[in-house]
C-alpha cells in the first residue's frame, strides 16, 4: 500500500509521533511556566497533542539566543555561498521528509492530503531552494558620484526578524518568511498560529540539522495575544513580519510604535474581484478557474476569487458552468488522496462562515449552491461550495473578508462599471479579468488596484514574483528578489578619495 490510499495515510497518522515542544537554541524545551495548549484534528475532532505554550519569558529567551547568534557572526557573517550550502541541504531535509511534514500539515488544518503533498510541502521546499540559489548573485551597488568619492550601497541583515504566520498555508507562509530572511543572514524567531504550530515545529529540527547554527531559528508556539503580543512589542526584534488578519496588522502597527520602531511588513486580508467579460475566451475555462479560485483550501485563501464580477449577458451560462465545477469540490475526509476538499480549520470558524452566509441571504443575496445541505456539511468543520448571486457590493458579503468557500456573484454592463465594482473595497490583493481583447486586459491591468493582476487565469504564478496588496491587504512584498528588501537595511559607504 502506497500514498495513493486513505489507509496508509490513516496508518501513518496513528503511528505518528508529534514533537510539541518549543525550539529555542537549537534545542527542544517545554514553555517556562508549563503551559501548554490542545492542537485538535478538526476532521477527526480529536486532540492530536498539548503544544508547549510560550509566553514573554520563552520569547525573550528566544529573541536573547536570535540575537547572540546573529552577533556570533556564524550565520549572520557567513559568506553567500555558505548560506546558500546550507538552506539547501534544508531543502534537500525537507524533501526527505516531505509525507511526514504533508501529514502534519493535514492534521493540524483539515486540508486535504493530496495538496499538502502536491501544494504545500513541495512549495516550501522549492522556496527554500529558490532564495538559498538566488543569495549569491544579488549584487550591490556603486553610486555615480563625482571622481573625488567612491559610494558603495549595500544590503546587510537587519539582526532579529519576529515572524508571525496563519493557519491556512502554515509551512509555505512561514517559509516565504524563512528563504529570505535567513539568506540575508538574520536571526529568525517564528511564531506559528496557535491553530498550526506543528509543521513549524517539526522543521525547526531539520534546519538544525541541515547545519543552521544554534539560534538562528527559535520557534514559539503560542497564542497571538500573548507569544504574538510579546514578539510585537519586543525592543530587541528589528523588524516583524506577518501573515493574517488585517485587524492584526493594525495592531502590530500599534505595538511598532509602542516599542523600538520596528519595521513592521503586512501580508493580510483579501477580497478579490474575478471580472468574467463577455468576450471571455473559454467559459467552461474561466468557470473552472473561477471554483478553484473560490473553493481550493476551502475557501480559507487570502487571495482568494471571492467575488465574481460577471458581464450580465453570460451570466446564466456561466453559472451553469460554475455549479458543474464546483462539484469537483465535494468535502471528503482529508486523509483520503482522493478528497479535493477537506474541512475548515476548525468547528468556530465554520460557523462564522455559515453566520455569513445567513447574513447575506437576510441582505437580499439569491442562494444559487448550498454547501451547507451538504452530507458532511452540518457538522464539525465540512462545509461544501456555496455560491450567492445578486450580490449587491454594498452587503457584507462583498465586503467583508469570509475566508470560507463562499462566492459572491454580481453583475456588471461594461468595463467602466466592472473597474469601479473591483476596486471598490479595502482591500487590494488580487484581481482577475477573463477577455480576448489585449488592450482591454493591459488598460484594465493599469487600473486594478491590487499587487497581483491575472489576465485569462486566476492565481498563476511562482517564486520569480512579488505577492503582496495595496490598501489594507498590507504592504511589503513576499516572494522574489524583492522580499530581501524587508530583511535588509541600506547601508551607504561614502569615500572621499585624494
Ligand atoms: P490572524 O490575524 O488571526 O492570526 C495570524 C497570526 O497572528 C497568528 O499566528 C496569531 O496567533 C497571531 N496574532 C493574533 N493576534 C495577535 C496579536 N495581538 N499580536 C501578535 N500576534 C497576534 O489570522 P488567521 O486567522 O490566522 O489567518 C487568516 C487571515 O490571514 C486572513 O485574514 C487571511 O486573508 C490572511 N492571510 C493573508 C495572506 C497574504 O499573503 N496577504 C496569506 C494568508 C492569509
Amino acid at each position: 500500500m502506497d500514498f495513493h490510499h486513505q489507509q496508509y495515510w490513516q496508518q501513518r497518522a496513528q503511528a505518528l509521533k508529534i514533537e510539541n515542544r518549543l525550539f529555542i537554541n537549537g534545542r527542544y524545551l517545554p514553555a517556562t511556566e508549563g503551559g501548554t495548549f490542545a492542537v485538535d484534528d478538526p476532521a477527526g475532532q480529536r486532540e492530536l497533542t498539548q503544544v508547549a505554550r510560550a509566553t514573554g519569558v520563552d520569547v525573550d529567551l528566544a529573541v536573547r539566543a536570535a540575537r547572540e547568534a546573529f552577533e556570533r557572526g556564524d550565520w549572520s557573517q557567513a559568506s553567500p555561498a555558505q548560506r546558500k550550502s546550507t538552506l539547501a541541504t534544508l531543502a534537500t531535509l525537507m524533501e526527505q521528509h516531505a509525507e511526514t511534514l504533508a501529514l502534519l500539515e493535514t492534521l493540524d488544518t483539515g486540508k486535504p492530503i493530496r495538496h499538502s503533498l502536491r501544494d504545500d510541502i513541495p512549495g516550501a521546499i522549492r522556496c527554500i531552494r529558490w532564495y538559498a540559489e538566488a543569495i549569491d548573485k544579488v549584487y550591490g551597488e556603486i553610486a555615480p558620484t563625482g571622481n573625488d568619492s567612491l559610494a558603495l550601497i549595500a544590503r546587510e541583515p537587519v539582526g532579529v526578524v519576529g515572524a508571525i504566520v496563519p493557519w491556512n498555508f502554515p509551512l509555505q507562509l512561514a517559509c516565504w518568511k524563512l528563504g529570505p530572511a535567513l539568506a540575508t543572514g538574520n536571526s529568525v524567531v517564528l511564531k506559528p498560529s496557535e491553530k498550526s504550530p506543528l509543521s513549524a515545529i517539526y522543521l525547526a529540527q531539520l534546519a538544525t540539522q541541515a547545519g543552521l547554527p544554534d539560534g538562528v531559528l527559535n520557534v514559539v508556539p503560542g497564542y497571538g495575544h500573548d507569544a504574538g503580543k510579546a514578539l510585537a512589542l519586543h525592543h530587541d526584534v528589528d523588524a516583524l513580519t506577518f501573515t493574517g488578519s488585517t485587524q492584526v496588522a493594525k495592531q502590530l502597527l500599534i505595538y511598532a510604535g509602542e516599542s523600538n520602531m520596528k519595521r513592521v511588513w503586512l501580508e493580510a486580508g483579501g477580497k478579490s474581484a474575478n471580472i468574467i467579460f463577455a468576450d471571455c475566451p473559454d467559459i467552461d475555462k474561466a468557470a473552472q478557474n473561477a471554483a478553484a479560485g473560490i473553493f481550493y483550501n476551502q475557501g480559507q485563501v487570502c487571495i482568494a476569487g471571492t467575488r465574481l464580477l460577471v458581464e450580465e449577458s453570460i451570466q446564466q451560462p456561466f453559472l451553469q458552468a460554475l455549479r458543474r465545477h464546483a462539484a469537483a469540490f465535494t468535502p471528503g475526509d482529508p486523509l483520503d488522496p482522493t478528497s479535493a476538499m477537506g474541512t475548515l480549520i476548525d468547528s468556530d470558524h465554520r460557523q462564522k462562515v455559515a453566520n455569513a452566509i445567513e447574513r447575506g441571504l437576510q441582505q437580499g443575496a439569491t442562494l444559487f449552491l448550498d454547501g451547507r445541505t451538504h452530507p458532511l456539511g452540518d457538522h464539525d468543520g465540512y462545509l461544501g461550495p456555496t455560491i450567492l448571486t445578486a450580490v449587491d457590493n454594498r452587503m457584507d458579503l462583498a465586503r467583508e473578508e469570509i475566508f470560507g468557500p463562499v462566492l459572491a456573484v454580481t453583475t456588471f454592463n461594461g468595463e467602466q462599471q466592472a473597474i469601479q465594482l473591483a476596486n471598490d473595497s479595502d482591500y487590494g490583493l488580487g484581481a482577475a479579468l477573463w477577455t480576448r481583447d489585449l488592450s482591454r486586459a493591459h488598460r484594465l491591468s493599469r487600473q486594478l488596484k491590487a499587487g497581483s493582476v491575472f489576465v485569462n487565469n486566476y492565481n498563476d504564478g511562482d517564486m520569480t514574483v512579488p505577492f503582496g496588496g495595496y490598501k489594507q491587504s498590507g504592504n511589503g512584498r513576499d516572494k522574489s528578489l524583492h522580499a530581501l528588501e524587508k530583511f535588509t537595511e541600506l547601508k551607504t559607504t561614502w569615500i572621499s578619495l585624494d
